[in-house]
């Protein structure tokens, strides 16, 4: 099947013809199908029409804008096996997990629809006597979405969201392994009744479509999530032109696990958060900070568990754990585990390319883990962005604390404690955008902000309230009806007296 491009209200290919494929990456062999290679030119009419989208859209009062996204989240609700069964087929997490990805899309329409009604300005006192002070939204104008492959629909649908909420239009540049998921959600947009120009969708290469789009003069928002050395080139571009930019990259997450844990929670805390969606979540967990105490005995019981991860299409009932979204995430996890190795790490599960039968059509990995890692270890420090898992003993809780803020990443964390005293000092001293206690590192809800701190992210959020500030320009309105000069600064705090 060929897919095409959203442009000017029209599904058409890239002006140059040139297409790229989409395969299954569960099964290689399985062509979803090709989508258009596109180039500047095509950027340059997608954002000429975002401009025109923008002049109708802004001018929508905010709640009927939070209509047509409240219609965009009754869609995605009724057509939600269907749009998890294709986004397994696309990027290979099973069902379970592309539901859950489109739940998150669900939410994050509700959130915005109702978000249309209040989008709250502040009144405030004047200094000075007959006269008001208000602040208030207003919408921006283009907006450049460049979103990466390992959930597909959910990112789109927190940027595009609050993004057309706050009366925005959109460029949309998804990964180019998951176009198909995007495909969907801009004719999904469009059946919710969203005006065709508000919404444009270019795909292709990030160095072709993500560059011309990020160095665009007429887009003056970009929101950027990806890896930590992309966002660095995308952060370059972006200061050099003064636009607004929020920036969501990697992880380094670790679960931290003290003697006195309930060990049965935290382990299947560890394996979920680790091997879930292949590793592949910026939320992972991708080491394990264990109290000595207690470090043996869950080493052991959490290599037996990983062991029996069933590894397989996620399409199929029963799997655990699915492929690698491609052969080059691939050989990135294959690499890092020989320098685990090399480095003195001890393999104690996994470690290996999983093989045999229909395994050997896709990208598949055996579930890892690593001990007797250091925290110099590079295993300890860099995103593998794989199902790697690095085990890292500790004394006690401040050396845990100390370890987990000792990368350069800070997303998320988690701690497993029947103690509320560490729990506070954990939520206190943890270098992270987000600490869960006794659960895992990954499981954000679309109504809390989202996003990290140091080389994660730019100081914005993605969800919650705070991603409609990012959206919007807060403008101030000063109204004087004393009829007459009255000078701020110079004129008041004179108190009259009778
Ligand atoms: P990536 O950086 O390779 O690609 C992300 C997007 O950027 C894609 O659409 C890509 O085409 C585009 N791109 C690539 N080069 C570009 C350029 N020069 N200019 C503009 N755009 C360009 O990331 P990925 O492999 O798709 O995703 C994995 C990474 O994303 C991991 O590092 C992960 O931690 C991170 N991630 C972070 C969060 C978060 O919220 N912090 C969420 C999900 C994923």
């Amino acid at each position: 099947m060929e897919f095409r491009n959203f442009i000017n209200g029209r599904w058409v290919p890239a002006m140059s013809g040139a297409t790229f494929e989409n395969r299954n990456p569960a099964d290689s062999r399985d062509l979803i199908g090709t989508f258009p290679r596109s180039a500047k030119v095509d950027v340059d009419e997608a954002v000429a029409s975002a401009k025109r989208g923008f002049a109708l859209w802004k001018a929508t009062p905010a709640p009927a804008r939070g209509d047509v996204l409240r219609r965009v989240g009754e869609i995605m609700l009724r057509r939600k096996d269907e749009i998890a069964d294709l986004m397994t087929r696309e990027m290979g997490k099973p069902v379970a997990e592309t539901k859950g990805d489109v739940q998150e899309g669900i939410d994050t329409a509700f959130y915005a629809a109702t978000e249309g009604r209040r989008l709250f300005g502040h009144t405030v006192p004047s200094e000075l006597r007959d006269k008001w002070a208000m602040s208030f939204r207003r919408p921006i104008g283009v907006t450049g979405l460049i979103t990466p492959f390992n959930f597909p629909l959910a990112i789109p649908t927190w940027k595009a969201f609050p993004a057309l909420l706050c009366g925005n239009s959109v460029v949309l540049k998804p990964a180019e392994d998951v176009p198909h998921t995007a495909t969907v959600l801009v004719e999904i947009l469009l059946e919710a009744g969203l005006p065709p120009e508000v919404i444009q969708l270019v795909h292709g290469m990030g160095e072709e479509v993500g560059k011309a789009l990020v160095e665009h003069p007429d887009v003056p928002v970009i929101s950027f999530t990806g890896s930590t050395e992309t966002g660095r080139l995308v952060g370059e571009t972006c200061g050099r032109m003064h636009k607004r930019l929020s920036l969501e990259m990697g992880g380094k997450n670790a679960q931290i696990v003290l003697d006195d844990a309930d060990v049965e929670l935290a382990l299947e805390g560890v394996l979920w958060g680790a091997f879930g969606t292949t590793g592949q979540r910026c939320t992972a967990t991708s080491r394990l900070i264990v109290q000595a105490g207690i470090h043996d005995t869950l080493v052991a019981e959490l290599a037996k568990r990983a062991k029996a991860l069933r590894l397989g299409d996620g399409r199929t009932a029963g799997t655990d754990v699915g492929p690698l979204v491609h052969e080059a995430s691939r050989a990135k996890v294959e690499s890092y585990v020989g320098i685990a190795r090399e480095q003195g790490g001890d393999i104690v599960t996994g470690g290996a390319r999983a093989t045999g039968g229909t395994l050997d059509h896709g990208f598949f990995f055996q579930p890892t883990i690593v001990t007797k890692v250091d925290r110099t270890h590079r295993v300890a420090r860099e995103e593998i962005f794989g199902p790697v898992l690095s085990v890292i003993k500790v004394k006690d809780a401040d050396e845990a604390f100390a370890i987990n803020n000792d990368v350069p990443y800070g997303l998320s964390s988690s701690v497993y404690t029947r103690d509320v005293n560490t729990a506070f000092r954990a939520l206190t001293l943890l270098d992270n955008g987000i600490t869960y206690i006794n659960a895992p590192t990954i499981g954000a809800e679309a109504h809390l902000p989202f996003g990290g701190v140091k080389a994660t992210g730019n100081g914005h959020r993605e969800g919650g309230w705070e991603v409609y500030d990012f959206y919007s320009e807060t403008k101030v309105g000063y109204i004087d009806f004393s009829g007459k000069l009255q000078r701020a600064q110079i004129d008041n705090y004179p108190v009259e007296h009778a």
